[in-house]
Formats: C-alpha cells, sequence, structure tokens
C-alpha cells in the first residue's frame, strides 16, 4: 500500500479522538516513523508496527508523546508525560522576548521551565545566555536533552520557583502553572496525561503570580523585562498584580502574555 492511501486510512481510525485534525496527525506518525513520500511504498508488517501507536491515540493520550517529540518555534523538543506539551499559543512569549535582547542585554532566566522550550528557542533564535530552572528533576532532565538536541549549552537549576535563583537577570520568561483547582476539575481528556504539576495553579489559579509579583525585583536587572503567560480569563487577576504592566493578545485575540517592565 502507498502511503498516501495508508495515510487516508489511518485519518479515519483516528477520527473519534483528532477530528478535523485527523489528517495531520496521520501524516505526522507516518513522516515520524520514516514513511516521508506520500508514493513510498508500506509493506503489511510496516503498517502492523504503527497499530500501537495508532491505539495509544486513540486512548486520547496526545500525539507528541506518543511521537516523543514535538515543534516549537521552527525548532524540535523531545517530550514526554513528565513535561508538558510545547503549545504554540507559548511562540508569543518567544516573539516579544526576542525583541528584548540585544547583545549586552541578553541574561535570561526561563523560570518553570518544563521541556526548556521557551528558552532553548531564545538561545538559538537570540543568542541568549539563558538559565532554565524548573522544580521538577526530570523537567530539567528534557531541558538538558533538549539543549544538546538545539546545539546550545544553558544552564539549569533545581528550584522552587525564585527560591534557589541568586543570579540578576535581564529578561525573564515564565510558563508558570496557571490553571485553576476548578478547570483541573473539569480538564479535558487530552490533559489529563500531562504533569499536574506543571499545570495546577493552586485554588484560583495565580499561586505563582503571586510569587513572581513579591519576589521577581531580586532577580530582574534595573531596566529589564519580565514576560509570562496567563490563561485566558487571567488578565485582571494578574495585572492587578503588577502595576503599569500591559497585557499582549495572541493571534486568537485573547489575552496571554503579560509584561512587566523593570524601570526602577
Ligand atoms: N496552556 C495550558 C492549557 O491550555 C496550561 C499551561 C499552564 O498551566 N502553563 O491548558
Amino acid at each position: 500500500m502507498m502511503v498516501r492511501k495508508a495515510e487516508r486510512a489511518i485519518a479515519e481510525r483516528l477520527k473519534p479522538v483528532a477530528g478535523e485534525d485527523a489528517q495531520l496527525e496521520a501524516s505526522f506518525l507516518l513522516r515520524a516513523n520514516g514513511f516521508h513520500s506520500p508514493y513510498q511504498e508500506l509493506s503489511e508488517t510496516d503498517a502492523k508496527a504503527l497499530d500501537p501507536l495508532i491505539e495509544r491515540r486513540l486512548t486520547g493520550e496526545p500525539l507528541p508523546y506518543i511521537l516523543g517529540e514535538w515543534e516549537f518555534y521552527g525548532l524540535p523538543f523531545y517530550v514526554d508525560a513528565r513535561v508538558l506539551i510545547p503549545r504554540p499559543d507559548t511562540e508569543r512569549v518567544v516573539e516579544l522576548a526576542l525583541k528584548t535582547l540585544t547583545p549586552e542585554r541578553n541574561a535570561v532566566l526561563d523560570l518553570c521551565c518544563g521541556s526548556g522550550c521557551i528558552g532553548i528557542a531564545l538561545a538559538v533564535c537570540g543568542g541568549a545566555k539563558v538559565t532554565a530552572s524548573d522544580v521538577s528533576a526530570d523537567a530539567l532532565e528534557m531541558t538538558e536533552r533538549n539543549a544538546r538536541r538545539n546545539g546550545v549549552s544553558i544552564e539549569t537549576v533545581r528550584s522552587d520557583f525564585l527560591d534557589g535563583i541568586d543570579g540578576m537577570y535581564d529578561l525573564i520568561v515564565c510558563n508558570p502553572p496557571y490553571l485553576s483547582e476548578a478547570d483541573m476539575q473539569n480538564r479535558d481528556a487530552a490533559l489529563r496525561f500531562e504533569p499536574e504539576l506543571a499545570l495546577c495553579g493552586g485554588q484560583d489559579g495565580l499561586y505563582f503570580y503571586h510569587r513572581l509579583a513579591e519576589e521577581y525585583r531580586r532577580v530582574l536587572k534595573p531596566g529589564g523585562t519580565l514576560l509570562t503567560e496567563i490563561g485566558m480569563t487571567q488578565m485582571d487577576g494578574v495585572l492587578a498584580l503588577f502595576p503599569g504592566a500591559e497585557c499582549v493578545k495572541d493571534y486568537g485575540d485573547r489575552p496571554r502574555v503579560v509584561v512587566v517592565h523593570n524601570d526602577d
């Protein structure tokens, strides 16, 4: 069977979980398994080998975990269930961050780094000197693998939020856990495969923004910038914690990144 035909058959099977992305997911699955050309021949045995992956997807497990890697800001990242899957929404943080970097002001802290996607994108695309921190040792291990994969060297620090950070940075980027307990209760099936530690931001989802507001000045240089992703209903709650801050929208016109300038 030709790959293009197999792709249609796989897409049909994936429809119940992948919906309108079924075709795209089928194509990703085939490519990740070495079937790049639509006109390549796929044997019965080749097709059978994909079955367990399709079965996993049909349980609702997100495709990035099944493939073991995912693209973010055009770069490849290893992922598994110990880290949050990099989201296109977060690419907005990278774009805004890149605009703040200059050769003299390029010391970056990626706080709550997870897979390392934000900090590594800034190192690769902006020449940033990056420290990545997370409370999870698994996340730091993944960040280190991803830094190697993308050919950059970054420092990793295990830290409960800012507690173990003692450097001073020109830019802090942070995608903290920000789902509220109610969001956690009602979360989609796909989110149930992702680490709770990376998702839950306490009772109202704002726990880490409170900590950030209390502590960021200790690690942000004068004239520096703090960029933090927020959930789409959190703008008012977060802006109230950072007087003078502004909020930037994502491409879907939702307020998703809070920008804080340290003018002190
Ligand atoms: N972006 C994730 C979501 O859509 C949440 C990530 C986070 O808590 N930082 O649910």
